[in-house]
């Protein structure tokens, strides 16, 4: 009896002996391997030799929260590297894709926010504006770097610039199921009244990325102006929300971007078979969306500021304002 015991002690021992031994071989293997991962497409992959500062786990920004509860980073000045994040995108050979209306009198804006996109907008990458209006003629020429390219989609005008706010998410979902082919590139939904002022690059680029209004940033989410009514498919109940995000600016890989604009328009539109039109109509659709879908990104105000503001002390930088407009004399309704 005991010799048995023992003999099956032994047998199980060299077992686990032997086993130990295989996953260490094949563990050294794989990491040896795993060092140069053979598809770039979900690794940020460095460059070798790069020396950039060190970074810190001790030492940041105090006086802004940089990590959402659901751990997604909040971007502000200070807490990235735009030297290391380019090097590691520019190796991706991504397009940046951004859409942009200028329908009626928005035209007027077109300009400044082109030329200043030159100088500002995702430099050094390649980058394809598509430019929606019904005014193709008075596209202005704005002489884009290489790589940069401009295309221009005729949309009809419309009489209520709510429904011309709204009918982006349908114009951008076709635009992806028709002109943007599954793959991993990136786009951003951005308003025309508004101009670059520094940098908005690679460290905005994530899966979905939303942006923070600037105007409700420190409010608590009881003021946040979202739909209230239950009737509406945006509807936020009190005690719900995380940000109030901006409809003027959001953005992601291109496939998430397609299932947030299929989804704020089939809402949008259900809401108006039932005669009900959202607060803010696709800012409140957006929202809603991001509170279920949580953004992997949150962009801090930086990135969609208003020039009428005052820039408060935690805000660094502005990258992207919108400019002082008067309503009345550019909407087509008031
Ligand atoms: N827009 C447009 N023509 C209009 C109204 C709106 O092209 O008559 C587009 C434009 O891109 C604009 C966006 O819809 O930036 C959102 O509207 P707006 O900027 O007026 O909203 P706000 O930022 O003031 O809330
Ligand atoms: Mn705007």
């Amino acid at each position: 009896m005991m010799h048995l015991i023992n003999s099956k002690v032994l047998a199980l021992l060299s077992a686990l002996m032997l086993g130990g031994l295989f996953c260490y071989i094949f563990q050294s293997y794989r990491l040896a391997a795993d060092v140069i991962p053979e598809s770039h497409e979900f690794y940020l992959l460095a460059p070798e030799h790069q020396q950039y500062e060190q970074p810190s786990i001790l030492h940041g920004r105090t006086d802004v929260v940089t990590v959402t509860p659901w751990l997604a980073p909040v971007v502000w000045e200070g807490t990235f590297n735009p030297v290391l994040l380019d090097s590691i995108y520019k190796v991706k050979n991504i397009t940046v894709t951004a859409t942009v209306f200028a329908v009626g009198k928005y035209i007027m804006f077109l300009k400044n926010f082109l030329e200043t996109a030159e100088q500002h907008f995702f430099v050094g990458f390649k980058v394809h504006i598509y430019v929606f209006t019904d005014r193709s003629n008075e596209v202005p020429q704005v002489r884009m770097a290489t790589g940069r390219q401009l295309t221009v989609r005729s949309v009809p005008s419309s009489k209520r610039w709510q429904e011309i706010s709204a009918r982006r998410m349908e114009l951008i979902q076709t635009l992806i199921e028709e002109q943007l082919p599954n793959h991993n590139d990136y786009i951003f939904c951005l308003d025309v009244d508004s101009k670059f002022h520094g940098r908005w690059g690679s460290e905005s680029l994530g899966a979905l990325v939303a942006v923070t209004h600037p105007g409700y940033y420190r409010d608590p989410r009881s003021r946040f102006p979202y739909e209230r009514r239950p009737a509406s498919k945006a509807y936020m109940a009190s005690g719900e929300g995380d940000f109030y995000y901006c409809g003027g600016a959001f953005g992601g890989l291109l496939q998430e971007v397609h299932h947030l604009a299929k989804t704020c328009r089939s809402n949008f539109e259900a809401d108006t078979q039932e005669g009900i039109e959202a607060a803010w109509q696709e800012e409140s659709h957006l929202n809603r969306y991001m509170w279920i879908n949580k953004p992997s990104k949150v962009l801090s105000p930086e990135y969609l500021w208003q020039d009428f503001k005052p820039k408060n002390p935690e805000v660094h930088i502005i990258r992207f304002s919108g400019v002082v407009k008067n309503y009345a004399e550019i909407r087509p309704n008031t």
